[in-house]
């Protein structure tokens, strides 16, 4: 007897509602999508707060981070709870996600829910991206540039290695995993996107999608402005079409 009431007091206290101490910044919520999470229907998550300062961001509220209350990801978890059996996943964005210590438990609550999980990272923390691998269903990488222009054009020095270090752990992952680049043709030429794409698909990366920069509201005020010498789309059209082959999946967001 005293058995069965230890046993229901554990799996209350594992009962992700009933969890306490869970503090993520929450910015946003997209309560239903199909955009986010390929072939599954998905809610976003986004947490406030990066490290980087990409010119072309058009989030740039969402960069100073803070610290969040408990409240904040509770408000999410009965959010979740209302959605179990209609929305597949959860997919945590930002900002930059791997930037919060707590995300991890998020994650376990996610899964304890249900639901799959995915993120969007630039992967500059890899250590704290690899204690989220078991949890992980779902990457979107950002991949802001190749070597040296990863780190000009995320603002942010000493970022490289540590980005391709966790773009290592996720290859040696099982997890699905699309690379993304966001253009701006402030930071890069055709050239550059070929060289980019093409170090990729010889790093293993079988999944690609090259998205093309908004440039409404951006946080470097010249990255709203026309770039003169910008490509032709026909010109970007007939790049990536010849890029394809080295991919399973290469796609143009426009
Ligand atoms: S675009 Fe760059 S600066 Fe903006 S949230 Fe993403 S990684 Fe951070």
């Amino acid at each position: 007897m005293n058995i069965d009431v230890r046993r229901e007091s554990r799996s209350r206290h594992q009962d992700p509602i009933a969890r306490v101490g869970i503090r993520l910044p929450i910015a946003g919520l997209t309560p239903m999508t199909t955009l986010d999470h390929p072939d599954h229907l998905a809610c976003v998550v986004f947490l406030q707060g990066c490290p980087l300062r990409c010119g072309y961001c058009h989030n740039p509220q969402m960069l100073p981070s803070r610290r969040g209350k408990r409240e904040e990801w509770e408000k999410i978890l009965k959010f979740l709870e209302n959605r179990r059996g209609l929305l597949d996943s959860v997919v945590f964005s930002g900002g930059e996600p791997t930037t919060h210590a707590d995300l991890v438990a998020a994650m376990k609550d996610a899964k304890a829910l249900g639901f799959k999980v995915g993120l969007h990272t630039a992967g500059v923390y890899p250590r704290r991206l690899e204690t989220l691998l078991p949890w992980l269903d779902w990457v979107g990488f950002d991949v802001k540039g190749h070597v040296d222009d990863f780190e000009h054009i995320a603002g942010r020095l000493g970022t490289w290695p540590r980005h391709a270090q966790s773009l290592g752990l996720l290859l040696d992952s099982n997890i699905d995993l699309e690379c993304r680049t966001t253009i701006h043709w402030r930071d890069f030429d055709l050239k550059a996107v070929e060289r980019l794409a093409l170090s990729l698909a010889d790093c293993g990366v079988r999944r690609y999608a090259l998205q093309l920069a908004r440039t409404e509201q951006c946080l470097a005020s010249a990255y709203a402005e026309p770039v003169v010498d910008a490509p032709l789309p026909e010109e970007l059209a007939r790049l990536v079409k010849r890029l394809a082959p080295r991919f399973d999946q290469l796609t143009l967001r426009e």
